[in-house]
């Protein structure tokens, strides 16, 4: 009797999956809120709370996870990602490297809000110094919804993180079975499970029925040698981003340069243009100190230095081929080390 007592008990145990098989690699998952822990009124409603659920309710929904991983969960905020603020991004580098340098885990999954999910990976590619997998994941549909996407891309996430050949990969984002380079993934729709995309890339690979594909690599330097490093108190340099449309007034940039922004970045049209007011208004923040980065509004292609606009003469640089606000996350880090301008437009090239 006792031993079938025992058989149950270990059945039930291993169903839950809290029995982990110690070869299994370990995945640390920090959960950070959004949709994918939203909870709404009613499953057919799309009107819902992003961020409410703990972590361990998500696990919950992927007991299948366990026997891919040996996962442990931490929750690092519960926002949705709109308001994902630069101290969190502060807290979740500096807790990714304490687990990487004293190896806690093998691997780290983050579960994250889609609307400013392109900024963090971008940011945490830029100051986790371990070629370990980086994994961003989240969902468009919250977890109370019908066809709730976020437990399969939580399992895929794990699985990816879980590969050997991710790793020196930098941080990635995995997303409706696409895997994308946390420096060149956006999102692209507002509402679509299909919402991010490397519009001047494409995806690194592929995860599907729990196996993961690579086709390419990422060219950019990251990891282990990237010059920016952040702690929990380190003062970021305060960047904004202002828009240009077709008319627009030169006083939105005086604005931001008297309200105290270090650095700006223009979301121009086309080649990252803008016109004779902002050129004036340029001037004046550059004469002020203020570094300006030319960055473009196009949802895919480069900014060329000294195609239209004569950069050497106005003081610009430019974004290469960041959207606006990843080649803001770049500013405000770049400016932590340097305000050299010859400096700053290497970074752009480079990282
Ligand atoms: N507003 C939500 C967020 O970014 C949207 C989502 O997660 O899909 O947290």
């Amino acid at each position: 009797m006792k031993q079938v007592m025992l058989v149950i008990l270990l059945g039930v145990f291993f169903l839950n999956g809290t029995a982990q098989d110690a070869s299994l690699p370990r995945v640390k998952i920090l959960a950070t809120g959004g949709t994918i822990a939203g909870a709404g009124v009613s499953s057919e409603r799309a009107g819902y709370k992003a961020g409410a659920l703990p972590i361990d309710e998500l696990l919950s929904a992927v007991p299948q996870i366990h026997k891919i991983a040996r996962v442990t969960g931490e929750q690092i905020a519960s926002v949705g990602s709109q308001d994902i603020s630069i101290a969190i991004w502060q807290k979740l580098a500096v807790r990714i490297n304490e687990i990487f340098a004293k190896d806690e885990a093998d691997a780290v999954v983050i579960t994250h809000g889609t609307d400013t999910q392109e900024e963090t990976s971008y940011f945490l590619d830029l100051t986790v110094h371990y070629k370990n997998a980086v994994v961003i994941t989240g969902s468009m549909r919250p977890a109370t919804g019908i066809s709730a996407d976020g437990p399969k891309n939580l399992y895929d996430a794990v699985t990816v993180a879980a590969n050997a050949s991710s790793k020196g990969r930098g941080v990635l984002v995995c997303f409706n079975e696409g895997i994308f380079d946390g420096r060149d993934v956006v999102k692209i729709s507002t509402t679509k499970l299909n919402a991010f995309a490397s519009p001047n890339t494409g995806a690194l690979g592929q995860v599907y029925d729990g196996k993961v594909e690579y086709y390419s690599t990422s060219m950019r330097e990251v990891n282990v040698g990237s010059p920016f490093s952040v702690k929990l108190d380190s003062k970021i340099p305060r960047v904004d981003i202002v828009y240009m449309y077709a008319d627009a007034p030169g006083s939105l940039i005086d604005c931001a340069v008297s309200d105290g922004a270090k650095g700006l970045v223009i979301a121009g049209v086309g080649n990252g243009n803008f016109d004779k007011a902002y050129t004036e208004a340029i001037k004046a923040a550059v004469k002020k100190g203020v570094i300006v980065c030319r960055a473009s509004r196009c949802v895919s292609g480069r900014v060329v230095l000294e195609d239209e606009i004569n950069d050497k003469e106005l003081g610009t640089i430019v974004s290469d081929d960041l959207n606006p606000q990843k080649a803001r996350v770049l500013l405000m880090l770049g400016l932590m080390n340097t305000s050299d301008k010859a400096k700053l437009q290497e970074y752009y090239f480079k990282y």
